[in-house]
């Protein structure tokens, strides 16, 4: 007879083993992207755990499959092509791809979750021939329309099999931002294996755990994203899959992100230094052990403190205050540090398919970025704090009423709108 629903840790989907580990409880969430029309204001929402653990095996960082990913991404649309900073990373790394590799017209470059075909359009302006694998119907048909062929479907070992008979074995496999997005790991490791020559490449962009624990990004957990990689654990779960991590490298991106480049088992042959040099630094750090992933939750629960004195002090001085943004993260924080409506009386954002609509959970309201000026609240408290350069000088304006601006992340900061020098990554 099956154990009751609650009496059996769930089990690694690495390795197995009970996740009896917490590596940090946010509560419980509804899925971040579920912005409410009014009409949905007193139905019933959804909430999910947002109870991350550590695997005591083999230390892969992860989020039980609390949500079926089709009910996660059921409405929500996220085209790449939106973001020109993203449009341009992708170029930079095709180009470095092509050059690295040699790539030519003979070649092959498949990507698994191409989405709009961002990144595949580089290969093909390049006269290089492309398969782009998306999930999604809609967007893979505005990938077509640019010219990159694309097949709507997950990966997983049956589909990367059968789509490698078809088209191929790629020279270059991508897989940028899906690693963490991919419930059954081992699975979708062995599509890409599939897809791959022999003596091909694989290349995977996904969020740096390590840079998550030190920036004290908590924020970016929410239940799109199942795992968090260390390179040890990236390492281990490209193996399990029949792929070896050759070489690694940071990237800016997503407030901290690694590029792993990994090849068939049979053809890797001896890692690169800075493989070896990030697993020292990881160990260095305590990452290789259960021990070492303590403390985050008391860095999160500090930042939550910080977040609720603030907005009440503010409350109680009469003082009003605004919030920038309505990002995904923007709502595991405010669902986390359970604030609403009366601490935070509204926010905006620039995408139109959010304005009229409400938060999920804090059901606080979204509008167009002019409330601000119209209502000039005291103070404007920023969501995306991944943005900081950029929407320091762009919400310069707050200053003619003199606002300040809020930073939640890494600790709450309170500045004064100016111009300020980009982060250091
Ligand atoms: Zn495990």
């Amino acid at each position: 007879m099956p154990e009751p629903a609650g009496v059996t840790a769930p089990r690694c989907r690495l390795c197995g083993t009970p996740l009896t580990e917490t590596f940090v409880d946010l509560g419980m969430s509804p899925p971040c992207e579920y912005f409410l029309t009014p009409e949905r204001l007193d139905a019933m929402e959804r909430f999910y755990p947002l109870h991350v653990r550590l695997c005591p095996g083999c230390l892969l960082v992860q989020l039980p499959g609390y949500v079926d990913p089709e009910d996660v991404f059921v409405e929500y649309a996220y085209f790449s092509s939106y973001s020109d900073s993203w449009v341009q990373h992708a170029k930079t790394y095709a180009e470095a791809m092509i050059a690295k590799l040699g790539l030519g017209p003979g070649s092959l470059v498949t990507e698994a979750a191409s989405n709009d075909g961002y990144l595949l359009q580089h290969f093909v302006a390049a006269g290089i021939p492309v398969l782009g694998i998306e999930p999604a119907a809609n967007i893979s048909e505005v990938a077509r329309e640019k010219g990159v062929r694309t097949e709507t479907c997950f990966l997983g070992e049956a589909t990367g099999t059968e789509l490698a008979a078809r088209y191929g074995k790629a020279d270059l496999v991508a897989g940028n931002n899906v690693y963490a997005h991919i419930p059954d790991v081992i699975d979708f490791t062995k599509g890409l294996r599939a897809l791959v020559k022999d003596d091909g490449w694989v290349t995977i962009e996904v969020q740096y755990l390590r840079r998550l624990i030190e920036r004290r990004q908590y924020d970016t957990i929410y239940h799109e994203h199942f795992q968090y990689y260390t390179a040890l654990t990236i390492q281990r779960a490209l193996r399990s899959g029949g792929l070896e991590l050759v070489d690694i490298e940071e990237l800016p991106t997503h407030g901290g992100s690694i590029r792993a480049y990994a090849r068939p088992v049979e053809a890797a042959g001896a890692p690169s230094p800075a493989v070896a040099r990030l697993l020292a630094e990881e160990a260095e750090l305590g990452l290789d052990t259960v021990a070492g992933h303590a403390g985050f939750a008391t860095s999160v629960a500090q930042i939550r403190n910080d977040v609720l004195e603030f907005l009440i002090a503010a409350a109680r001085d009469g003082k009003t205050v605004a919030g920038y943004g309505a990002p995904g993260k923007g709502n595991t924080l405010l669902n986390h540090c359970g604030v609403r409506a009366d601490l935070l009386s509204y926010t905006v954002d620039r995408n139109p398919y959010k304005h009229g609509r409400f938060l999920p959970g804090t059901h606080i309201p979204v509008f167009a970025p002019e409330k601000l000026a119209e209502t000039r609240p005291d103070y404007v408290f920023v969501l995306p704090w991944n943005l900081r350069a950029e929407l320091t000088e762009q919400l310069a304006y707050v200053a003619e009423w003199g606002a300040q601006l809020v930073f939640p992340i890494p600790r709450l900061e309170v500045v004064d709108p100016a111009p300020v020098p980009a982060l250091a990554e």
